[in-house]
């Protein structure tokens, strides 16, 4: 009997729609297809390649609003944010691709030696609901520029907009080029332990480690971009107002459920009252509810198992003494108010797990190195903040994370990686590095 998941609005509990669930037969099916696409896709040039990637995309762009207010209404973001995220997607197309097209140019070594980059086959992308379009498709161009083909089995949140979006673009690819089949965790699995050569994955560490695990067997390639709990270091000699502005906005972004959000802050405890002060004001200002409604920053949890695991951390850091300036551990579902907790220690889960909410969790330091200490604890190392002045490269230089932020968010945009330490993954996209992940180097001498 043909499985099916069904999507629904996570403000309201209303159905949205439904998809079929891919069967294993099918995915070994799917995979075979990808297989044959790929072998004439590898023998086109680089640069006709991207010609045809570059073409889907700009035939994506005629659909609209129909493919925002979609993202909006399945994930719960607001209409602003999700239109930013479809704008986006549609932009890195043609971009990415000719990034990757320079990165993944042949290289003449010594004498007559020469290093190219070749397409490894069939590559799994496996992708989350937080920013749905934006992470499979960070993914996915590199990919299909090296010359393999991509299946994508996209979050069980979010099918409908995957399908809208990819399953769109794959109409103006070549045929079985690009595939979207869906499912759950089981479907994410078997797809891993088809006959495919490599696993480009966004999601949670614990789901990257199986994937780890099933994929050692063929020792397929990954790429792994994972969790985080980001910590912002704000020392005395901070400007207090860009930083309470950056922790409100780095801890609410996106309801809270982004993997570089704020999820710790470490203030000297000489300016820790007015800066909290601050960040209480500023939080105040943010409005939550449904995607549709005006002025709109925070949307719902994506579902009750989410809403559930933010209020037990809260609900724990109250019972262990943490004190509430805004919001509360007593919130119900689907939407959880702009949340600003002090008095955060070591015990806490709020410290020690990645949280997904909008929670901005404020400890206090006396000395700097106590921060630092505290702000490397964790076992994830994606991004970290730091503002200041006098000794703020010192305490950047410390921080372990692959993305750092000094006196403004992580990340450098333009054409650096996407890039986590630790336990955060490891394998990245962007960048000519990046872009490299998705192919295999053979070197020839002639
Ligand atoms: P998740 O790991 O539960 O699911 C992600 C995807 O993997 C889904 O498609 C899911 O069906 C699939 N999946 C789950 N278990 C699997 C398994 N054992 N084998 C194969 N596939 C499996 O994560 P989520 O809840 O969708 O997303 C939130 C997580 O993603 C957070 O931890 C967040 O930090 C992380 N994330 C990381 C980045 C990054 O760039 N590092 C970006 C976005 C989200």
């Amino acid at each position: 009997m043909t499985q099916m998941i069904t999507s629904f609005d996570p403000s309201n509990g209303q159905r949205l729609g439904e998809v079929e669930v891919a069967s294993p037969a099918q995915i070994a099916k799917k995979v075979a297809n990808a297989k044959l696409a790929q072998r004439a896709w590898r023998q086109i040039s680089m640069g006709e390649r991207v010609q045809q990637i570059s073409d889907a995309y700009h035939g994506l762009e005629r659909r609209g609003s129909e493919l925002p207010s979609l993202l909006a209404r399945e994930m719960g973001k607001d209409i602003g944010r999700a239109t930013s995220e479809i704008r986006g997607a549609l932009y890195m197309g043609p971009h990415y691709a000719e990034e990757a097209k320079r990165a993944l140019q042949t290289r003449q070594l010594h004498g007559r030696t020469e290093l190219q980059y070749r397409p490894l086959g069939v590559v799994g992308v496996i992708s989350p609901w937080n920013y749905p379009v934006m992470m499979a498709n960070n993914l996915i161009i590199p990919a299909l520029v090296a010359g393999n083909a991509v299946v994508l089995k996209p979050s069980e949140e979010t099918p409908l907009i995957a399908e809208a979006f990819f399953g769109e673009l794959a109409k103006r690819l070549p045929k079985d080029l690009l595939t979207v089949l869906h499912g759950d965790r089981d479907t994410g699995k078997a797809l891993v332990e088809s006959d495919i050569q490599m696993v480009a994955f966004t999601g949670s560490k614990a789901a990257g480690q199986d994937i780890m695990a099933r994929a050692a067997s063929s020792l397929k390639r990954l790429v792994m971009e994972l969790g985080g709990n980001d910590p912002m270091i704000v020392m005395a000699d901070a400007n207090l107002e860009q930083a309470a502005r950056f922790a409100v906005a780095g801890s609410l972004e996106n309801s809270g459920q982004m993997c570089t959000s704020i999820e710790r802050v470490y203030v000297d405890a000489r300016v820790a009252e007015k800066f909290e002060q601050r960040v209480v004001e500023i939080a105040s200002m943010y409005e939550v509810g449904p995607w549709d409604q005006p002025h709109v920053n925070v949307g719902p949890m994506i579902n009750p198992r989410q809403h559930q695991k933010v209020m037990s951390q809260l609900h724990q850091a109250q019972q262990m003494g943490a004190e509430f300036l805004l919001g509360s551990a007593e919130q119900s579902q689907p939407y959880i108010r702009p949340t600003v907790v002090r008095g955060i220690t070591p015990q806490m889960a709020l410290e020690t797990e990645e949280t997904f909410g909008p929670v901005v969790a404020i400890s206090r330091f006396e000395r700097v190195d106590e921060a630092i200490e505290r702000a490397n604890a964790s076992e994830y190392g994606l991004g970290a903040v730091v503002f200041g002045n006098q000794g703020v490269q010192q305490v950047a230089d410390q921080l372990e994370a692959g993305m750092i932020g000094i006196n403004q968010g992580q990340g450098g945009g333009g054409e650096a990686p996407w890039v986590g330490a630790k336990q955060s993954g490891f394998g990245f996209h962007g960048s000519i590095e990046g872009h490299r992940q998705f192919a295999q180097v053979r070197v020839v001498s002639k």
